[in-house]
């Protein structure tokens, strides 16, 4: 295995566990080393510091071991079955919620890769070229921790920097396509899994749906950002007087009226739109139907506005026009869900963001809940920048 070099001091991070090596801490490297090749990483005085992969970038090495040890079909089943059973520990595995995520990247020491599991199948997601590279041993590794599993789907992650001898490879590890539906806290879902958005459902919104249904008794419900229509169904099953859900995506609206005919086929009061979200909160209160002027319940789980720290301030001032437009419009005494998933953007800028809305709306505004990624995505306590779901509760008066 070549050999990487760090600069005199920068070993400083790796000795706090963190697993990233930027580009700017290497003094040198092996000859020849290729991109999502496995290297050692070494101090500049010359002591092991961890095995990663290589990959050209600012991240430049990716630790999957501080241990010298071998990266071989054992190594990837300890750390599978090390997520599995974590998992099985949580009780997020159960016949009516049989998905969840498996490995979530560097919360699960395998920085790079995503497993979701839907039932019988697993889809698998590589975002970093070494763990592209690996796909197959690991997915040989999978099988023998659930063996159970009828279909592994490996689906590229198409921002990968695919080149000459490395393609998008998305396809069958093991089984092939099937209908997929599974169950979430005991509501069925279509999975979406080989054209949908990331792995085809969003997992990490599972403990935050559950808390919707306590708060939809009898109100009138706005799902912004609806995607499958996770928030809509647990909506409706707490007692909703009336749901409408929002994407710009038809594939999404059509999968979210597909999802909730199939877990209340005779149900009447969901509607669901493709349109831009800002267009649909600027015209409540000016439609000439009051169905679209008086939600007092509203969604607000919008895609990552910032994807990189350069985005940040645009991304901030989107959170917030975002907000205040959704509290002005809600009825008095309504209750808000507001998210974000973008890992550039902390809790406390977030918050800051929803703060700026509030007073720009000039309501009273209170914190109710303060919500955050579920167990199953893991944050490694060495890794802060894994924590990258947020979320408020917010009562409008
Ligand atoms: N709340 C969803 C996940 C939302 S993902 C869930 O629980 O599963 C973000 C969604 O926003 C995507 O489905 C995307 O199609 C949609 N989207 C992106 N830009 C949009 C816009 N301007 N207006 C409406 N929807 C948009």
């Amino acid at each position: 295995m070549k050999t990487i070099t760090l600069r005199k001091g920068k070993d400083q991070s790796l000795r706090r566990y963190h697993p990233w090596v930027f580009s700017g801490a290497i003094a040198k490297g092996d000859d020849g080393i290729e991109e999502g090749e496995l290297v050692r990483v070494v101090s500049a005085e010359g002591d092991f510091m961890g095995i990663g992969h290589y990959q050209i970038g600012s991240i430049a090495v990716r630790i999957l071991t501080f241990a010298d040890e071998a990266i071989d079909d054992a190594f990837w089943s300890r750390r599978l079955a090390a997520a599995y059973a974590m998992r099985r520990g949580l009780g997020v595995i159960r016949k009516e919620n049989d998905m969840y995520r498996l490995v979530h990247g560097e919360g699960d020491q395998l920085p790079g890769l995503i497993i979701d599991i839907y039932g019988p199948a697993a889809v698998m997601q590589a975002h970093s070229v070494g763990m592209h590279l690996q796909r197959k041993e690991i997915a040989t590794a999978l099988q023998t921790i659930m063996p159970q599993l009828q279909c592994i789907y490996y689906k590229s992650d198409t921002t990968l920097p695919f080149k000459a001898g490395l393609s998008d490879e998305s396809g069958f590890l093991l089984g092939k396509p099937m209908e997929l539906m599974a169950q979430e806290n005991g509501l069925r879902f279509h999975i979406d899994w080989l054209k949908g958005q990331k792995t085809g459902f969003f997992l990490d919104q599972r403990d935050n749906r559950a808390l919707i249904e306590q708060y939809a008794q009898g109100r009138r419900v706005l799902n912004m950002f609806c995607y499958t229509g996770g928030f809509s169904v647990y909506a409706l099953r707490g007692g909703a007087e009336l749901v409408h859900s929002v994407d710009s995506s038809e594939r999404a609206v059509e999968v979210t009226d597909r999802n909730v005919a199939l877990n209340l086929p005779d149900c009447t009061h969901h509607r669901s739109f493709a349109e831009d979200a800002f267009k649909f909160l600027n015209n409540i209160g000016k439609n000439k139907d009051s169905m679209f002027n008086d939600y007092d319940l509203i969604v607000l789980d919008p895609p990552a506005f910032a994807k990189h720290r350069d985005a940040l301030h645009n991304a901030l001032k989107g959170y917030t026009r975002l907000n205040a437009k959704a509290m002005q419009k809600i009825k008095p005494g309504g209750i808000l869900f507001t998210f974000s998933c973008s890992q550039a953007v902390n809790k406390d800028q977030f918050r800051l963001a929803v703060f700026t809305a509030a007073a720009q709306s000039q309501r009273f505004v209170r914190i109710l809940h303060q919500l955050h990624q579920p167990a199953d995505h893991p944050i490694n306590i060495y890794h802060p920048e894994g924590e990258y779901l947020k979320g408020l509760v917010l009562q409008i008066e």
